[in-house]
This record gives C-alpha cells, sequence and structure tokens, in this order.
C-alpha cells in the first residue's frame, strides 16, 4: 500500500479528478471505510490522502471552507469549494451593480474564511469609476479593484493579488463577466460547461461544475459556473463581523435585543447611518435568523429522534424481563 497526497480538481458525487504530490492528473473515488466514516466529503479544492493512486482514504482538515445552504429541502451546509484563499466577487458596472447583492457576497466570504476581493468590471463603460470604487471600499475589507475583463485593464493588479500554489474561486452573477474574465486572466478561450449530467445509484442529477484550473503565474482558480442560487449558510457571529460598524452602535442600544427598528434609545438609528445598508443589514438579519432557527428545529427532530430508537430499545429490553 502506497499513500500520498493529492488535492480535487472537480468533484462529482461519486467520482473525483485529482492532482497528485507526484504531478499526475488521475480519477479516483472514495473507499468504503471512507463512505461509512468520514465527516468530510470532497470539495473541489480540498486536500485528501490517496491510497494506490486511486482511493481516497482521507479528506485533510479544510483551511477555508466556501459554503452555501444546500439548496435541496434539507437544513444542510454544501460546500462548494474548500482551500481557497482570496474569493473573487466579479460585479458588472452596468445593470448588475448593486450593493445589496454585494453584502450577500461578502457575508458568505466572510463565513468562508477566504479574503473577499471585489471586482467591480466593465470599468470601460464609465469615464470615472471612482464614485463605484468608493461605495465598494466603504462595505468591504478587502481590496475593490475596477477592471474591465474586455479591454484588459487592471487585470495586472489581479494577478499580482494571488502568489504561486494560492488558491482563489470565482463568484458574481450570470452576466458579470466571469467567463470573459477567466479567458483574459488564461490568455485563451475555455470552453465553461455549466452543468454536468452525473448519476449514482439514487439516479441522475444535474450538479453545477465547479473545477479547478492552473492559471499563469501558478496560482489556481476555482470555477463555479452555473451558480445561480447562493442560500446563506452563515452564522451571526459572522454577520456582526461583516457590518462591524452596526454591531459596533448596536452594543450601545438601551434594549439588548434591539431590532433598531424605531425602539428608544436605539443607538443604530441614531448614528444615521445609510438607509441602504442598514435595510440591507435588516434584511440579512432576518435571513440569517431564519436560518439559525431552521438549524435548531433540525437539530432538536435528529436528537428526538434518536431518542425514540433508544427509548424503544428499551421498552424491549423491558419485555424481555
Ligand atoms: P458571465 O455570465 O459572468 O460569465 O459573463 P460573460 O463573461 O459571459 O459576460 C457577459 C457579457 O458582458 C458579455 O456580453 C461580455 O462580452 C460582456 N462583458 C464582459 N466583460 C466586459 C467588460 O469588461 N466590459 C464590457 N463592456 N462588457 C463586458
Ligand atoms: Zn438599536
Amino acid at each position: 500500500m502506497s499513500f500520498q497526497n493529492a488535492r480535487v480538481a472537480f468533484a462529482s458525487r461519486d467520482h473525483f479528478l485529482v492532482w497528485t504530490s507526484s504531478g499526475d492528473e488521475v480519477h479516483v473515488t472514495v473507499s468504503g471505510r471512507f463512505r461509512h466514516d468520514s465527516p468530510l466529503w470532497p470539495a473541489t479544492g480540498d486536500w485528501v490522502v490517496l491510497r494506490d493512486g486511486a482511493i481516497i482514504e482521507e479528506v485533510l482538515p479544510r483551511r477555508t471552507t466556501f459554503s452555501r445552504k444546500d439548496p435541496g429541502r434539507a437544513i444542510q451546509e454544501q460546500v462548494l469549494a474548500a482551500n481557497i484563499d482570496k474569493l473573487f466577487i466579479v460585479t458588472g458596472l452596468d445593470r448588475d451593480y448593486n450593493p445589496r447583492r454585494l453584502e450577500r457576497y461578502l457575508l458568505l466570504a466572510a463565513e468562508s474564511g477566504a479574503e473577499p476581493v471585489v471586482l467591480l468590471n466593465k470599468a470601460d463603460l464609465h469615464a470615472d469609476v471612482s464614485r463605484f470604487v468608493d461605495e465598494t471600499q466603504a462595505i468591504t475589507r478587502g481590496p475593490a479593484l475596477a477592471i474591465s475583463a474586455r479591454t484588459g485593464w487592471g487585470l495586472d493588479a489581479v494577478a499580482g493579488l494571488l502568489k504561486a500554489g494560492e488558491t482563489a474561486a470565482l463568484i458574481g452573477s450570470s452576466g458579470a463577466g466571469k467567463s470573459t474574465l477567466l479567458n483574459a486572466l488564461l490568455g485563451e478561450e475555455r470552453q465553461r460547461t455549466t452543468e454536468v449530467r452525473v448519476s449514482d445509484q439514487r439516479g441522475r442529477h444535474t450538479t453545477t461544475n465547479r473545477e479547478m484550473i492552473r492559471m499563469p503565474g501558478g496560482w489556481l482558480l476555482i470555477d463555479m459556473p452555473g451558480l445561480r442560487e447562493l442560500q446563506l449558510w452563515a452564522d451571526p457571529e459572522t454577520l456582526g463581523d461583516a457590518f462591524a460598524e452596526i454591531s459596533e452602535l448596536a452594543r450601545q442600544c438601551r434594549f439588548r435585543d434591539c431590532r433598531h427598528q424605531g425602539e428608544p434609545g436605539c443607538a443604530v438609528a441614531a448614528a444615521e447611518l445609510d438607509a441602504g445598508r442598514l435595510a440591507g443589514f435588516a434584511k440579512l438579519t432576518r435571513e440569517v435568523d431564519y436560518l439559525e432557527r431552521q438549524r435548531d428545529i433540525h437539530a432538536q427532530l435528529a436528537l428526538k429522534k434518536k431518542w425514540k430508537v433508544v427509548h424503544k430499545a428499551m421498552r424491549n429490553v423491558d419485555k424481555r424481563k
């Protein structure tokens, strides 16, 4: 038996494309023991331990985890990419531009642990983009760069943010210019397949295609085409971090559970913050609280189910007496 480390470049339900430490690209699967016991399922960007060049035995601890809520009915996390250093959030400086949507992406980024980099694309449409840069800079702690994927303007600065061996991921709405940007950074045309059909024992599924790509300069980019739905997967603490200036003020509100909606002695209202940001915060707070409640209910149901099994087993023991 031989073991080596490898990185997952593409993950579908049951089969994975990995890059091994010896430089090979191989299609692999997981071991039966892994399927049964592993708390983590391999995602694109994961480091894994490979047995005999063919079987994943273990997923190594993740440095960062970019997730959304599973788009199905289950209240569970779906890991979209692991071990990313920087998250490129692309927005077009056209109808796509929306600070509230950016805040949502920034919250997901904060939850992931990766550094957010906002790329304000289509700068060629404006004579002066400083208004957008300033407005964005006010809501993010990471860099906000104006670029044009079409003309190549500003792209050296983007590539310059990553050292060889580091990993970035690319997100943003459809039409923001992600494909154009990817091709411009790559220096070649690459066909992005937005959907792949995969099948397993339970039938055929359509999943989005997330793959890791080697970029000039030796850094890696995880592309996630077809990611239409990004339901939040975030904690109230992370929300507080992403809206640090509001949480700071909230500590001075008279009531500890102040919703900042007209309660007396509200320090947030008194500060006269940007109305859009405040409304955005309120909306995300509702979403995060809802998710938190759903997770609680889910956890309680799981607990109840577990006790049911225990009680049943105990009744059976009683009967045998
Ligand atoms: P994606 O859906 O995010 O992958 O977006 P695409 O890369 O397909 O781009 C959507 C549209 O925006 C296309 O018509 C592109 O030609 C256009 N586009 C992309 N980047 C730029 C840019 O920097 N400037 C301008 N003016 N248009 C761009
Ligand atoms: Zn308040």
